[in-house]
């Protein structure tokens, strides 16, 4: 490969702003490798993080990225176990390799990750694309592979395309299954049927939950639909019914076992829902609101119903090869999910998509830089 060449890239360089930007060609030592990249998925996460950026700094978005190692050092291909031509799923968490989080294949809380923390985190679609060798990012042709990058193998009979899934099925298995404790028999409430909520509802049916009620609006309308076609037995539109009444009613007055919540924008009330809507006693809430404020916080019904609340947060090891297997099986109709397709120059408008304000009915959008 000429080191001439360049990588086209879509670059985050001011809030909403995107601007497509050249970068050399990266050398590849013997214990790094190239990926080609083939799909990037866009998730609630972009939307928030394009909108608000976290650092005023040009950064190359793209977290959940699928492609084909293009090229491969030595020690690289030696150390890891794979080559070149291999299509794979990289983790956004680049780690540290050495700390207890990383043997235990939590790379989601190793340090070397931590952007909030840690100046010198890197992780892919979060990392300033000024820090040498500036791909760090899935809206590019390219992506740079350091020693250290988490990377699987994306089964034979999966496509870039529904592998572009594997974030958010990952989450899924993460938040429901070791989080949640979901298994024979569960009763579970799903708040919000996007890409994310979607997952879940794969995931609970697989792993063998018995009823499956998902939340909406009234704009989901093709959302609830899908979710029906993947396993939910109740879909519910919380601005046309009173979704506790309708919890309860279904559930005979019992309640859930476990509540997820996959909501965006929707404040303090999934969480309020949740806590009313869980069983008697002893339910699980699986939260991800990152709200500063709560005013009323519920701590007295939380105490009384001995509720175990805990925070999704990403994905281990462990819950990606799952979530790839999930894939592999072909069991879900998850084609339905992967609703659209974007080129680098529209990164602007995939975006905005995902966030509800662009191409109309985007489940999930899949990020090709060929395209
Ligand atoms: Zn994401
Ligand atoms: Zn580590």
């Amino acid at each position: 490969m000429a080191t001439a060449e360049k990588v086209m890239a879509a670059v985050r360089t001011a809030p909403s702003t995107t601007e497509i930007r050249e970068y050399p060609m990266p050398e590849i030592a013997a214990d790094s490798a190239l990926l080609r990249m083939e799909v990037a998925g866009i998730c609630g996460t972009d939307v928030k993080l394009y909108k608000t950026p976290p650092t005023s700094s040009p950064v190359i978005m793209g977290h959940e990225n699928i492609g084909y190692i293009a090229k491969a050092g030595s020690e690289f291909m030696r150390r890891k176990g794979f080559k070149e031509g291999d299509l794979i799923f990289v983790e956004h968490y680049v780690s540290c390799g050495k700390c207890e989080w990383c043997h235990l294949g939590q790379y989601r809380h190793c340090e070397n990750t931590d952007w909030r923390k840690n100046p010198d985190a890197i992780r892919y679609g979060y990392t300033s694309a000024e820090k040498a060798p500036h791909l760090w990012g899935g809206f590019a042709q390219y992506v740079y592979l350091p020693w250290n990058a988490v990377i699987h193998h994306v089964p034979k009979g999966v496509t870039p395309e529904l592998a572009g899934l594997v974030t958010p099925m990952a989450n899924g298995v993460e938040w429901s299954l070791f989080d949640g404790g979901v298994g024979y028999n569960s009763t579970v409430l799903i708040q919000g049927p996007g890409q994310q909520g979607l997952s879940q509802t794969v995931i609970c049916k697989q792993g063998g939950a018995s009823l499956i009620i998902v939340t909406g609006t009234s704009k989901d309308g093709a959302r609830m639909q899908v979710a029906k076609a993947l396993g939910a037995d109740h879909v519910i539109d919380v601005q046309k019914t009173d979704p506790l009444e309708c919890i309860m009613e279904i559930t005979g007055g019992k309640g859930v076992d476990l509540v997820l919540d996959c909501t965006a924008g929707a404040g303090t009330l999934p969480i309020l829902l949740g806590v009313d809507a869980l069983k008697r006693k002893a339910g699980t809430m699986v939260v991800q609101g990152e709200m500063g404020e709560f005013p009323n916080f519920p701590l007295a019904k939380i105490t009384l119903k001995a509720i175990t609340i805990k925070s999704a947060r990403g994905h281990s090891y462990k819950a990606c090869e799952l979530a790839l297997e999930q894939l592999a099986s072909h069991r879900f109709p998850l084609e339905k999910v992967t609703t659209h397709t974007f080129g680098l120059k529209d990164v602007d408008l995939a975006i905005r998509s995902v966030g509800g304000h662009g191409v109309p009915d985007v489940i999930h959008a899949s990020l090709m830089p060929w395209k």
